[in-house]
């Protein structure tokens, strides 16, 4: 793997907002984030994500305790949950257009640390468009796949 050197030097880097959104994730669905939960998720080695866990905490986007375990503070909070909402924006986004499950997620997993949350808003609003017009998203669909001529 290529060194984070100089992913160190800025506190929000797509590293952090990764740890912060499956975090966000593993509490909304199980109420906590145990490290191990994390490791598995972002398929790291728990050492990375015990030494990322600290570093999170330095910066000031979550507290750990032995005890009571990673608590994300408001911070990391918000954060966290921006991040899940873009990756959901994104994903619906390119699922109306027809793509499919690796690719969906590969992308979004990568465009939801690119853009500016002017964007997301905006795709927010047109997959909501979308949503509440399913016989626009047919005749969109219909469009995509009928061949060029
Ligand atoms: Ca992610």
């Amino acid at each position: 793997m290529a060194p984070v050197q100089k992913e160190e030097l800025s506190e929000r880097t797509p590293r952090v907002e990764d740890y912060l959104e499956v975090i966000s994730g593993l509490i909304r669905e199980k109420g906590y984030a145990r490290p191990v939960d994390i490791s598995q998720r972002l398929e790291v080695t728990p050492s990375t994500v015990t030494s990322m866990i600290q570093r999170l905490d330095k910066l000031g986007f979550l507290v750990y305790e032995k005890y009571r375990g990673i608590v994300l503070t408001p911070k990391g909070d918000e954060l966290g949950k921006g991040i899940e909402r873009r990756h959901r924006v994104v994903s619906r986004l390119l699922e109306i257009l027809g793509l499919g499950g690796d690719i969906v997620y590969k992308d979004a997993e990568g465009i939801e640390h690119h853009v500016h949350p002017a964007t997301v808003d905006g795709i927010e609003k047109l997959v909501e468009f979308f949503d509440r017009n399913p016989a626009i998203v047919r005749s969109l669909q219909r469009f995509i796949q009928a061949p060029e001529d």
